[in-house]
C-alpha cells in the first residue's frame, strides 16, 4: 500500500511545530509497512499535483503569510471546493483551518478571502483585544467518534471509530471564527479558548476535510487522530475498509495523558 500526502505551502504555512505533523504521517505509515510520499505544494503548484494525493496536511501562519497564499488560492477555489467534496481527506491548523471558511478579517479590518468550502468566518477584533493562546483540550464530537445516533451515521463518520475521546494542543490566534449553522464542529473545549473563546466548539468537520486551532504540533501527542485520518485516506483510496495494524504508542499516550492531568487541575 502507498500514500501520497500533500503538504501545502511549507515554507510559508508551518507554525508552532506544524511540521511535526507531516513527520508522524511518514513515521506512523513506516512503520506498518506504508509507503509514503510527501508531496511539497508550494506557490504556483499545479491542481494536477492536488488530484495526486491522497491526504492534504497545511499548516498555519501570521496574517503576512495568509495575504500570500490567498492570492495563489484564487484561481484555484473551485477546483479545491471540488476536490474537498469529492471526500479528499485533509488535516487544516489554524491559518488554514480560517481559508476553509468565508474569509478571516485581520485586526485593521483588511479581508483575506476564503475558500468558502465550509459556512464559518474569523475575525480578528483588534489590538484591544487578546489573542488566545494556550494549552487546549477538547472532547471530539460524537460524529467523530461514530458513536453517535444511527440517523446521524454517515458511511464516514462509520470509519472513524477513534479510541480516544481528547484532543491536546497548543492554540495561538488573534482570529476567532463562528460557525454557521449545520456546521459541525471537531470537539468541544473542556480547557482554553477554542474557534472564539465564547462559545465552547472548537474545530470543524465537514466530510473528510477537518479543520482546527491545535498546534503544538497536534498529531504526535494525539496518534488516535493521526491514525483516524491515515485509514480514512487509504480506505478511500483503496475503496475497502482497512484496519491498521496497533504500533506501540506507549510514549505518544504518555504524553497525552499528562498534559490532558495537567490541563484538568484548572478546570
Ligand atoms: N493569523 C491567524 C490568527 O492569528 C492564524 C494564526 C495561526 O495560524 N497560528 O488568527
Amino acid at each position: 500500500m502507498n500514500l501520497t500526502i500533500g503538504w501545502l505551502y511549507p515554507d510559508l504555512m508551518s507554525t508552532y511545530g506544524d511540521r511535526g505533523n507531516i513527520i508522524v504521517f511518514e513515521k506512523r505509515c513506516q512503520w506498518r509497512k506504508i509507503d509514503i510520499e510527501v508531496k511539497k505544494l508550494d506557490v504556483g503548484f499545479s491542481m494536477y499535483e492536488l488530484e495526486r494525493c491522497d491526504l492534504l496536511f497545511m499548516g498555519g501562519a501570521q496574517d503576512r503569510q495568509q495575504t500570500i497564499i490567498a492570492k495563489d488560492l484564487k484561481d484555484k477555489t473551485h477546483v479545491f471546493k471540488d476536490i474537498i467534496n469529492r471526500n479528499m481527506p485533509g488535516l487544516y491548523i489554524c491559518g488554514a483551518y480560517q481559508f476553509l471558511g468565508n474569509y478571516y478579517k485581520e485586526a485593521d479590518g483588511a479581508i483575506i478571502p476564503g475558500l468558502e468550502i465550509l459556512d464559518l468566518y474569523t475575525e480578528n477584533p483588534g489590538p484591544n483585544h487578546p489573542r488566545l493562546i494556550g494549552n487546549i483540550l477538547i472532547e471530539l464530537d460524537p460524529v467523530i467518534l461514530g458513536t453517535q445516533n444511527a440517523a446521524q451515521r454517515t458511511p464516514e463518520s462509520d470509519s472513524r471509530q477513534v479510541r480516544m475521546t481528547t484532543l491536546v494542543g497548543f492554540e495561538n490566534h488573534g482570529g476567532r471564527t463562528y460557525l454557521g449553522l449545520g456546521v459541525k464542529p471537531l470537539g468541544k473545549v473542556k480547557v482554553g479558548f477554542g474557534n472564539n473563546g465564547k462559545d465552547g466548539t472548537e474545530g470543524a468537520v465537514y466530510k473528510n476535510s477537518f479543520g482546527t486551532y491545535l498546534h503544538g504540533p497536534i498529531l504526535p501527542k494525539n496518534p488516535h487522530f493521526a491514525d483516524m485520518l491515515i485509514k480514512i485516506a487509504l480506505e478511500r483510496k483503496y475503496k475497502k475498509p482497512i484496519d491498521l495494524s496497533p504500533l506501540e504508542d506507549a510514549l505518544e499516550l504518555n504524553a497525552h495523558e499528562t498534559v490532558v492531568k495537567k490541563l484538568r487541575i484548572h478546570i
